[in-house]
């Protein structure tokens, strides 16, 4: 019986990896809402292709501009048709994998919508505990499992936990002990979870600790990376197999240029540290891409501690958040040339090597502070 499950979970994984590979990147464009006002500004500059669902189209300075991604959600998709194309990456935790998943984009582009979601219409994060929940469910006859989860947020470069007594407290990430490669944070409260009523009053207590000096928490949200960890430990009754995969979702800083005009003080410095973490998790995806042999984790506190599920037999999954209207189109093609390039370098050698010369830090800064650069009709 064991051998037949570990067949067959091996057989899952080579499946997964040889349809996707390691990195797949979703594209998701929001409705437009009253808030995008009128006028021109308002306007939709967003297509998609009828025949294929890889395919986006984006109208910038008159010209289109189209891109390849993975997959292209449009603006009638629901949260369960996101979530259909995710599931598969979520259940693997339960086999032992550590998966992650991010939102990125502008702030406003939907990608608290997307991992959050509403109360009536939840995101990735419930649904994701929700069917690990009734997947261990499933397999409570011949295994036990426990489900915790870690609410987090990194800001200006510092961890906090936002579950712990102290949320201002700032955490340290270790490396286990162990050697298993698997990292830890010392003191970073874990909840074990079996239910809805669980994961809402722990998303509330999360919340409660989050708001600071900021007026408002959407202020907050984005300029601060929020973290959902989800670890599932698995026990074979019967052979004493032991698996532990963890479940990172991350809702990213906003990708705009907040520093680039008159920003000072605090402003200023957040922006010099959102643009830090994501030109890293950049370097770091392009590095486990290209194959390179040092992959720059420890640059950023968000890269480090996403070290051990964004390398090995880990899976990632980037969804692009892209806002339809007129008035955002530079940010927009900033956040599309950045998940095509993090896309493309899987695409071949040629490609590989021009990637490799161009990018670091200061390159991604430099091409998304002037976006026209990077649009090649
Ligand atoms: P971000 O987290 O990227 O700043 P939000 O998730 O807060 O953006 O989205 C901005 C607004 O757009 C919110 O009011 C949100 O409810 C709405 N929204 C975003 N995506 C969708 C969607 N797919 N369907 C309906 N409303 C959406
Ligand atoms: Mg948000």
């Amino acid at each position: 019986k064991y051998r037949r499950e570990l067949q067959l979970r091996k057989k899952c994984h080579n499946e997964l990896v040889r349809l996707k590979g390691n990195i797949r990147v979703f594209g998701r464009v929001r409705p437009i809402t009253a808030e995008d006002g009128e006028g021109p500004e308002a306007a939709n500059s967003v297509t998609f292709d009828p025949d294929d669902d890889a395919i986006l189209h984006l109208m910038h300075k008159g010209k289109q501009v189209s891109f390849e991604l993975d997959k292209v959600f449009s603006p009638q998709a629901t949260q369960q048709d996101v979530f259909q194309e995710v599931q598969a990456l979520i259940t693997s935790c339960i086999d032992g994998y550590n998966v992650c998943i991010f939102a990125y984009g502008q702030t406003g582009a939907g990608k608290t919508y997307t991992m959050e979601g509403t109360p009536e219409n939840p995101g990735i994060n419930q649904r994701a505990l929700q069917l690990l929940f009734s997947e261990v469910q499933r397999k409570a006859s011949d295994w036990s499992y426990t489900i915790t989860v870690s609410v987090a947020e990194i800001y200006n470069e510092a961890l906090r936990d936002l579950l712990g007594k102290e949320p201002q407290e700032k955490l340290d990430i270790k490396l286990c002990p162990d050697g298993s490669g698997q990292l830890y944070v010392p003191g970073l409260t874990e909840f074990q979870v079996q239910s809805v009523e669980d994961i809402n009053k722990v998303f509330e207590f999360g919340h409660s600790n989050r708001v600071t000096e900021y007026t408002s928490l959407n202020e907050h949200s984005s300029r601060s990376h929020a973290l959902l960890i989800v670890t599932v430990r698995g026990l074979d009754y019967s052979t004493g197999l032991r698996t532990t995969g963890k479940l990172n979702l991350v809702d990213l800083a906003g990708s705009e240029r907040v520093g680039r005009s008159g920003a000072e003080g605090s402003r200023l410095r957040e922006a010099q540290y959102i643009n830090k973490s994501l030109s890293a998790l950049g370097d770091v995806i392009y590095a486990l891409r290209a194959r390179q042999g040092h992959v720059p984790f420890r640059n950023s506190k968000l890269t480090y501690l996403l070290q051990d599920s964004l390398s090995g037999d880990s899976k990632t999954l980037m969804m692009v958040q892209v806002s339809p209207v007129e008035k955002n189109t530079s940010e927009t093609l900033c956040s599309l040339k950045f998940a095509e390039r993090v896309r493309s370098v899987e695409l071949g050698p040629v490609s590989r090597r021009a990637e490799l010369v161009s990018w670091s830090s200061q390159e991604h800064l430099e091409v998304t502070n002037q976006p026209c650069l990077a649009a090649q009709p």
